[in-house]
C-alpha cells in the first residue's frame, strides 16, 4: 500500500526545485516506529505483506449501529504528532486520501497539520478527494481540494501558494519518488492509467478518463531502478488493466527484465484479465519474476458477465489457470476475485462462483462490494432506495455490506467469507477443499 500518486507529485515538485519531505503514515518500516514502540517488529507474512498497527477508536455516529470494531490503522497518532512537531516548518502540506470511507483519518491529519503549522496551506488530493469531491471540499478542512490527476494545474497552484516559481518543462511521465523512503522493501508500479472496460461497479473511469499507457522502456527503467538501486524486493502492479495488447506493452517490459537479469518478485493485486493470458505470456511472466497473481472473475452469473462487457468467461478462466500452471506458477499463489454483497445478488451466485474458482485448484478472494459514488451501480442503488445520494461516505464501507438490508443475509455473507478462508488454507497446503465433503456440506447448509 504505497501512496503512488503522492510520490509522483513529490517527484514533480522536486523536478521544479522544491525540497520535499515524505511522511507515510502507512509505512510499517518507518524508522521512528522502532523507537516509539518498545520491541516493535515488522512481522512479514508473504512477500513483504503484513499487518498494520492499529488504535481502537469510538465509532462515529453513521456506523455506530454496526457490530464491528472501528480502528485507526498506521503510525500511532502520538508518533505522527511528534514527527510533525520536530520537523522543519513547510511552505505547504500536500496530503493524499485513499478509500472513500477512510476519510476520518484524513480529516484528523488535516486538523493536526493546521494545529502544528498554523497558516500553512494544506492541499488534499487522492481517491476520496476525487470521488467525494464536494464532501471533501465542504468537510475536510483542507485549504485546497484537488480532483483527478491534472499535473499542470496542481503545479500552478503549488507555485502560486508558495510563491516559488516553476523551473523547467512539465513532464507528465515523471516517476514516483520512492527514494524519499528511508527504508523500502516493496513498491508499486503502474504501466498504464485507466481501463478499456467499464464494469458498472468500478470507479476506474472516474479516476482516469482514458486508458493510456506509458513507454515500456521507461517502465523497465523504473523497475530496474527500484530493484537494483533501492533494493526493492517486491513490486505490485497497480494497473487496472495490465494485459491488453501485451505483445506491444507488458511483454516488452518483461523481456527487458529477463534480458538484463533484474531480480525482483512481481505481483498483481489488481485482477488480471484471464482472456489475455496465453501460454507464451504465462511463461514470460513466470521467467521474469511474477509470483502472486489475482485474476478477475467476479461472478459465474452469465448476465453479470454480460454486464461487465464479457471481460471474462468461465472458459477464459479455466484456460488461464492451466497456462499459468504449465508455465510453473504454484496454484496456491494464484487467486481469483469473486464479488459479494451486490444489490439483488443471491447467496447462491456467490457460492457457485466460489466453488467454480476453488474447483480450478486456486484460491478465492471474496471481495465485498462497496457502492462507489458516481458509478452506475451507485446510481442504481440510489434510484432503488438502497442508499441515499447524500449518504455519509462511511456508509460505503464494504465490510458492512451497505446494500444488503437483511441482517440474516449479511451474517451469511460473513460466514461465506469464513468458508472461503478455510478453503484457501487447504489450497495453500496443496489440498483440495472438497476432499472430505465437509466443506461442501457446510456450504449447502449455509444456502438452505
Ligand atoms: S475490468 Fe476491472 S478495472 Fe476495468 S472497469 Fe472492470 S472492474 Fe474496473
Amino acid at each position: 500500500m504505497k501512496p503512488f500518486g503522492l510520490l509522483t507529485v513529490g517527484a514533480h515538485l522536486r523536478r521544479h526545485g522544491f525540497n520535499v519531505t515524505l511522511l507515510d503514515c502507512m509505512d510499517r518500516l518507518h524508522p521512528a516506529l522502532f523507537d516509539h514502540i518498545p520491541g516493535y517488529r515488522t512481522r512479514h507474512r508473504f512477500y513483504g505483506t503484513g499487518h498494520y498497527i492499529k488504535e481502537p477508536l469510538v465509532k462515529p455516529a453513521p456506523v455506530r449501529h454496526v457490530p464491528r470494531n472501528y480502528s485507526r490503522y498506521g503510525l500511532p497518532k502520538s508518533l505522527v504528532r511528534r514527527l510533525l512537531e520536530t520537523s522543519e516548518k513547510p511552505a505547504l502540506v500536500m496530503m493524499t486520501s485513499g478509500m472513500t470511507y477512510w476519510y476520518p483519518g484524513v480529516f484528523e491529519m488535516i486538523a493536526l497539520c493546521h494545529e502544528i503549522f498554523p497558516g500553512i496551506p494544506v492541499m488534499l488530493g487522492g481517491v476520496y478527494a476525487t470521488l467525494c469531491h464536494e464532501h471533501a471540499r465542504s468537510m475536510s478542512g483542507a485549504d485546497h481540494v484537488l480532483a483527478g490527476s491534472a499535473v499542470p494545474e496542481m503545479l500552478e497552484l503549488v507555485s502560486r501558494l508558495t510563491r516559488f516559481p516553476l523551473s523547467g518543462d512539465i513532464d507528465t511521465q515523471t516517476r514516483p519518488a520512492y527514494d524519499l523512503y528511508t527504508r523500502i522493501q516493496t513498491a508499486a508500479v503502474r504501466t498504464a492509467m485507466g481501463c478499456p472496460f467499464r464494469c458498472p461497479f468500478c470507479a476506474s473511469h472516474l479516476l482516469s478518463e482514458r486508458f493510456s499507457r506509458r513507454d515500456p522502456e521507461d517502465v523497465f527503467q523504473e523497475i530496474s531502478f527500484l530493484a537494483q538501486d533501492l533494493r526493492v524486493r517486491d513490486i505490485a502492479f497497480y494497473d487496472d488493466a495490465l494485459l491488453p495488447d501485451h505483445e506491444n506493452h507488458l511483454d516488452i517490459i518483461l523481456n527487458r527484465i529477463v534480458q538484463k537479469k533484474v531480480r525482483v518478485r512481481m505481483h498483481t493485486p489488481n485482477g488480471l484479465h484471464p482472456k489475455w493470458i496465453d501460454p507464451d505470456s504465462a511463461r514470460l511472466m513466470f521467467r521474469s519474476g511474477f509470483r502472486t497473481m489475482r485474476l478477475s472473475y467476479e461472478s459465474i452469473d452469465p448476465d453479470r458477465q454480460k454486464e461487465m462487457g464479457y471481460k471474462v468467461s468461465d472458459s477464459d478462466l479455466v484456460s488461464a489457470v492451466r497456462y499459468l500452471k504449465d508455465a510453473g506458477f504454484a496454484l496456491r499463489d494464484i487467486g481469483s476475485y469473486v464479488l459479494m454483497g451486490l444489490p439483488g445478488q443471491d447467496l447462491k451466485e456467490v457460492a457457485d462462483s466460489m466453488e467454480f474458482i476453488l474447483g480450478q485448484g486456486i484460491r478465492v478472494s471474496l471481495a465485498s462490494f462497496s457502492p462507489i459514488p458516481g458509478t452506475d451501480s451507485w446510481y442504481r442503488a440510489v434510484a432503488g432506495g438502497l442508499i441515499r445520494e447524500d449518504a455519509d461516505p462511511l456508509l460505503t464501507n464494504n465490510s458492512i455490506f451497505p446494500l444488503v438490508p437483511d441482517p440474516v443475509q449479511r451474517k451469511k455473507l460473513v460466514e461465506l467469507g469464513t468458508l472461503a478462508a478455510v478453503a484457501n488454507q487447504k489450497v495453500v497446503r496443496n489440498e483440495s477443499p472438497f476432499s472430505d465433503g465437509d466443506w461442501k456440506r457446510k456450504l449447502r447448509h449455509l444456502l438452505s
